[in-house]
């Protein structure tokens, strides 16, 4: 699924190898690592894989790049493959890098046999001091010129797990004086011994290194185009290097693009996983979070998703997004799609004296202002009702075009009040308005009298009490963790909790993930859960207009 396609460099290349007949089809995979929750950047990603894949009617893989058992869970590639549908997208084949474990050994092996590969005993530390720098070139290690039949037998030995992890590692022998580092003989497989593996279970000993195992997938799978993050453009002589040097036809071209960095966020899965693991927030799936799953229950649209990435498009220029853009694709997603409804906030309760005790009178609320054919809900007036606290003044100028002590307002889609005198408390707080309304103004303005505005209303005794999550950023500056540890950049306020809240009665039978406009306030979302005290939640996906400005 694609909404808008936007061409871009990449899609330009795609054109033009179509155009020359390098390729008659494109293949494209997507290859996370099942390590974590997938988040926004992934999803730049996805929509730039499975939108080529669909626009150009060639096909899309989802890869799980499972090289890493000791990060790596069964429970994540749950959460992969739901967050990719959500999205709206369908790979063609659902693939795992373990899935060629054994292939990629025989290549290891036949790169053993060419003399383009060797065992090498140095530890980490050691690797490091030969590697030399980034302007000095690197020594041989003392290993380098094993035979290839020690290097057979040892790396054998490696597979049935005869050495300890980090004994040994099997490396490239390509250029220890090469000025780029990933080419100074990189390791191609390393021991982790005794990990269980989500896919393979035990039966692996060793496990072959990112570098080797994914243009190695890659050509199997027979993709034409990889699409990677610009820290892999350093790489790419390696993955060229491993292609050129083992025998398998397909050689697909690794092309790189900026990645997505969000203002107010961060992006990494560490940080992620040390948010969650800590108890920052209260999940992957937390509504702050920048994941897809976080997004989700947040109430944002798969295609408010979608459309973000399109809008931001794809370069090779870094950039950091602005929040203010990802609100926006959500708030004209909901804006034309998203019923209305009735929501007090901070309640504040009006008595309309002039109204019959005991009465509740059922009127009609369009569900869209603009869309008729969305049709309309049943409203409840009584004569108690709730306005928002922040909708009353005792005193306001003409400006205020809400409820003020004498003056006159409209309740949405009801009649006009006049509040006529304030009920105090003990301590001077105000506890109720004392309203009249006028029982000639439904739908029709009184003639001669000046009505400020129209305020929304809940029925005090139809409502329903809900619990409303407010949402701020998730830290307090642009960019988290710039100066130290990011956690002291996490923000206290991040969520409130408004416990008063009133809904109409439209709002109590609704689903999980249903979104709404909440009159004058913002959009918002029933969460999956109830609140500990039975309440049904709902969350706010985003006001109604840009708050992050300045
Ligand atoms: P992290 O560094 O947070 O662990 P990662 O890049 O290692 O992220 P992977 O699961 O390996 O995560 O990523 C899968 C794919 O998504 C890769 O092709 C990667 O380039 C891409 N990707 C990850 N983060 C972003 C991002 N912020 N913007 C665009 N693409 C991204
Ligand atoms: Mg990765």
């Amino acid at each position: 699924m694609s909404d808008a396609p936007t061409s871009n460099f990449i899609r330009q290349i795609i054109d033009g190898d179509l155009n020359s007949g390098k390729h008659n089809t494109v293949v494209t995979r997507f290859p996370p690592e099942p390590n974590g929750f997938l988040h926004i950047g992934h999803a730049k990603s996805i929509v730039l894989n499975f939108g080529i894949g669909d626009d150009y009617k060639g096909a899309t893989n989802l890869r799980f790049d499972d090289t890493n058992p000791a990060k790596e869970e069964a429970a994540f590639v749950e959460s992969i493959k739901a967050d990719v549908e959500w999205l709206g997208f369908a790979w063609k084949e659902l693939r795992f890098a373990s899935d060629y474990f054994e292939q990629i050994y025989d290549f290891a092996v036949e790169l053993i046999n060419t003399g383009k590969a060797y065992v090498c005993d140095l530890n980490a530390e050691e690797v490091r001091e030969y590697r030399g720098t980034l302007t000095e070139a690197g020594k041989p290690s003392p290993y380098r010129d094993r035979s290839v039949e020690e290097n057979l037998d040892l790396f054998q030995r490696m597979r049935d797990g005869e050495f300890d992890d980090g004994a040994k590692t099997l490396r490239a022998k390509i250029d220890m004086a090469s000025p780029n580092m990933n080419m100074r003989d990189p390791a191609l497989y390393r021991i982790r011994k005794g990990l269980h593996h989500h896919q393979v279970g035990d039966a692996w000993s060793i496990y072959p290194m990112y570098d080797f195992t994914h243009p190695i997938s890659d050509a199997i799978e027979g993709i034409t185009h990889s699409l990677c993050t610009l820290e892999f453009e350093a790489h790419r002589p390696l993955y060229d290097w491993v292609l050129d040097n083992i025998s398998i036809d397909c050689h697909p071209q690794q092309i790189e693009f900026a990645r997505l960095n969000l203002e107010y966020t961060v992006m990494s899965k560490r940080k992620l996983t040390q948010l969650v693991d800590e108890k920052h927030v209260s999940g992957w799936d937390d509504p702050r979070m920048p994941t897809i799953a976080g997004l989700r229950r947040r109430g944002y649209t798969p295609k408010s998703v979608r459309d973000f990435c399109h809008m931001i498009g794809v370069t090779r220029a870094d950039s950091t997004v602005e929040m203010g853009m990802l609100e926006a694709a959500i708030r004209s997603d909901l804006e034309a799609v998203a019923p209305r409804r009735m929501a007090v906030l901070n309640p504040l309760k009006v008595v309309i004296t002039n109204y019959p005790e005991g009465q509740i009178e059922t009127l009609q609320g369009p569900n869209h202002p603009k869309d008729e054919s969305m049709g309309s809900r049943e409203l409840k007036l009584t004569r108690e009702i709730f306005i928002d606290a922040e909708d009353f003044r005792e005193e306001a100028n003409k400006k205020y075009k809400r409820l003020v002590l004498g003056g006159e307002v409209r309740l949405r889609n009801a009649y006009t009040i006049r509040a006529d005198e304030i009920v105090r408390d003990a301590s001077g707080e105000i506890t109720e308005i004392h309203c009249t309304y006028d029982p000639e103004t439904l739908g029709v303005n009184p003639e001669g009298r000046k009505i400020r505005g129209v305020i929304h209303w809940v029925s005090a005794s139809e409502g329903v009490r809900a619990d409303v999550h407010q949402y701020d950023r998730l830290f307090t500056v642009p960019n988290p963790g710039a100066k130290g540890d990011f956690l002291s950049d996490l923000n206290p306020n991040s969520l409130k909790v408004l416990k008063d809240a009133v809904v109409e009665p439209a709002l109590v039978a609704v689903e999980a993930g249903e979104r709404f406009q909440f009159e004058r306030e913002g959009y918002f979302c029933r969460d999956s859960e109830s609140s500990s005290d039975g309440k049904p939640v709902f969350n706010q996906i985003v006001g109604l207009r840009d708050s992050w400005g300045g």
